[in-house]
């Protein structure tokens, strides 16, 4: 059961998300997006019978004129009779962000650019660059595999000014076991040889072409986002572990450029440890928000019994559908409402509910203020 929500009106920045879809969504859709998984349908399983379900169809179905709990088949129908604009917009709008900071690097060609994203949620949207799809479009291009790191520098330079944050997806396409070292060069023309000779459209999963640009990002500046923890199928949830990134933090503190460990539940406890002892490391616990839905406060809880609270931030990382950009933000300041009372002093609260809702991000991405 979600229970009541008392929404407390907490300023949000949403520090990572993705766009919306710019077709319709099907059931199918739904089932993969909230199951996040692309295989079949086993049989008595419904992506609407998990808690993120119960949580969509409780609160986002009044969004579409329909009564709170309806049917998934209803609620995908409904869905289907209003134009996708409008859907998006009343759940992004819903959302009432202060801005979002938006990965344009994942399946670009299925979801809304960042213009329209922006007029859709009445905010102004950030943009991340993800490292591995800038590698794998200067692979594309006809560049030797000893011309790649000057290459990859020269595509990512050319990106930077229009971006807050970089991403690295290290624990999708190898996991945190890797030697934590910057590479040397000749390692990396070796390793990127490798990866040509298997095919220039091949998938980057080496692992030293990826710290390669893992370290070329720590070194240019900007925050540097990591997946962590659960995701889809395409991860192994054990090398996801943050806790398997204490010898790539140690070695890299000095540099001071911040790294976001984004995600980590289920490792959210071992995540909020990393930010409390490592100056260069903040935290979220962004995706689990909207998947664990009435316990997101339980898990907003356990990242704050070790996390700096000046360390952590809130996302959604909403991803195709707009009901995900709103539950998250829904949720996460219904956990805010009920966690930081039992944590603060409470006449403190408030102060912390900014930090974590907003002002942490505006602080770490150099944002502008957009209210007070
Ligand atoms: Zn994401």
């Amino acid at each position: 059961m979600v229970g009541s929500l008392e929404p407390v009106d907490l300023a949000l920045i949403d520090h990572h998300c993705h766009s919306v879809r710019h077709e319709q969504a099907d059931a199918n859709t739904f089932a993969q997006v909230m199951l996040e998984s692309a295989a079949p349908l086993p049989a008595g399983v419904s992506g609407f019978d998990t808690a993120l379900g119960a949580a969509l169809l409780r609160w986002c179905a009044p969004v579409l004129e329909l009564d709170a709990g309806c049917s998934g088949a209803d609620y995908v129908a409904r869905r289907a009779e209003l134009a996708v604009d409008e859907v998006n917009a009343r759940f992004l709008a819903g959302a009432r962000p202060d801005g979002l900071v938006v990965d344009t690097g994942h399946a670009p060609e299925t979801l809304v650019g960042v213009e329209a994203l922006s007029a859709l949620a009445d905010a102004p949207v950030h943009r991340v660059i993800r490292l591995e799809t800038v590698a794998e479009a200067v692979a594309r291009s006809t560049v030797t595999h000893d011309r790649f790191a000057a290459a990859f520098a020269d595509a990512l330079a050319d990106r930077l000014p229009t971006a807050v944050a970089t991403k690295s997806i290290l624990a999708y396409r190898h996991g945190f076991d890797v030697d934590p070292r910057r590479p040397s060069p000749a390692s990396v023309r070796n390793a990127t040889s490798d990866w040509f000779s298997r095919g220039r459209y091949s998938r980057l999963e080496h692992p030293v072409v990826l710290r390669h640009l893992l370290w070329t990002a720590l070194e240019a500046g900007l925050p540097v986002q990591l997946h962590t923890g659960f995701g889809d199928t395409d991860l192994d949830l054990a090398r996801s572990d943050p806790s398997l990134l204490s010898p790539l933090l140690r070695a890299t503190a000095d540099l001071g450029t911040p790294l976001v460990l984004l995600h980590t539940y289920p490792f959210q406890r071992a995540a909020g440890y990393l930010a409390r002892v490592w100056p260069h490391v903040h935290v979220d616990v962004g995706l689990a928000i909207p998947h664990v839905a009435s316990r997101a406060a339980t898990v907003l809880a356990e990242l704050l019994e070790l996390a700096p609270f000046g360390k952590v931030l809130y996302s959604s990382d909403g991803f195709s559908l707009a009901e995900l950009h709103y539950l998250g933000a829904l949720l996460f300041r219904a956990a805010v409402g009920e966690v930081l009372p039992s944590l603060t002093d409470p006449a403190d609260a408030d102060r912390v509910a900014r930090l974590v809702g907003r002002d942490n991000a505006r602080r770490l991405y150099r944002l502008p203020p957009t209210s007070t």
